[in-house]
């Protein structure tokens, strides 16, 4: 098993980044190590990389760590497995990048969202890390936290940059996630009810626990969501699961790559003035 590195910064590539050969196939990227499989309380991880772009380091690990063996639900779910290497790693910034489904009418495949908000309508995933791994007879504080502002704004601004400058045709710098279980998609009752009556934007299965494990460890968290495809119900309904994915990573996975990387340029990892680590603090709970 590999040891745990020292790096501050941390990308968590989802469905927009599988194919584009991030990190190693762009422009500037040094890579330090791939295939990594770090051992956790929780079983080993899914490959990282371990690189270096614009003088700084960073962890990337595919698809949110699931893969065949590891799944995202409880227990020992890829959610733990990953946060606890950025733990160790002493992670302070994290990107996390997924696709999404639309539920605000206004949205179009290919459309990026920077979302500010989120809904967590997930049963299956892990809620509080450090309680987990004192479960696994770790040593470990707990830590209570608020989540007011539950993506970080600094790094929120970079991204939405990012998708501007990597060529994305609208770019929005707000949004609410109504973060799905799955892995089915939402019938159209689902999504009209459920979801826009909510004020949701958007509708994924990612994100959690990513926004509340992040804060958990005192680190920044934003993601970038791209469209792929509408809601079930909504405008059209004329789009076919995997072409309809297929064809959207052809276009966008590498201007969504570019993005991400573009986020780390302007990132200064040693920066806190956005207050994101003072938003959670050790539990009164043993
Ligand atoms: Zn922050």
């Amino acid at each position: 098993m590999a040891e745990i590195p020292k790096v501050k910064i941390a990308v968590l590539g989802g469905s927009t980044t599988i194919g584009a050969g991030f990190p190693r196939a762009y422009e500037g990227v040094k890579l330090i190590a791939e295939n990594l499989v770090f051992d956790t309380p929780f079983g080993p991880t899914a490959p990282f990389y371990h690189a270096e772009v614009y003088g700084k380091e960073f962890l990337y690990v595919d698809f949110h760590g699931i893969n065949k063996e590891v799944r995202n639900t409880e227990p020992d779910s890829s959610g733990e497995r990953v946060f606890y290497v950025l733990w160790k790693a002493g992670v302070k910034k994290i990107i996390g990048t997924a696709l999404c489904g639309s539920t605000n009418r206004l949205l179009d495949p290919g459309d990026a969202v920077i979302p500010d908000d989120f809904v967590d309508f997930t049963t299956k995933r892990p809620q509080m890390l450090m309680v987990n791994l004192q479960d696994k007879g770790m040593d470990v504080p707990r830590y209570s936290y608020r989540l007011h502002q539950p993506l970080c704004p600094t790094i929120s601004d970079h991204l939405v940059e990012g998708a501007t400058v990597a060529g994305f045709p609208r770019v929005f710098k707000r949004g609410i996630v109504g973060v799905a279980e799955g892995p089915r998609l939402e019938s159209p009752a689902e999504i009209r009810l459920r979801w826009q009556n909510l004020g949701i934007d958007i509708v994924t299965m990612n994100l959690v626990p990513e926004v509340f494990f992040a804060r958990e460890l005192g680190a920044c968290y934003a993601a970038l969501e791209l469209v792929s495809n509408y809601g079930e119900g909504l405008i059209d309904p004329r789009w076919e699961g995997n072409t309809a994915f297929r064809d959207f990573q052809k276009q966008w996975s590498r201007p969504s790559a570019e993005a991400l990387l573009h986020a780390i340029k302007e990132m200064d990892p040693d920066d806190e003035s956005c207050g994101c680590s003072e938003l959670r603090w050790e539990s009164i709970l043993l």
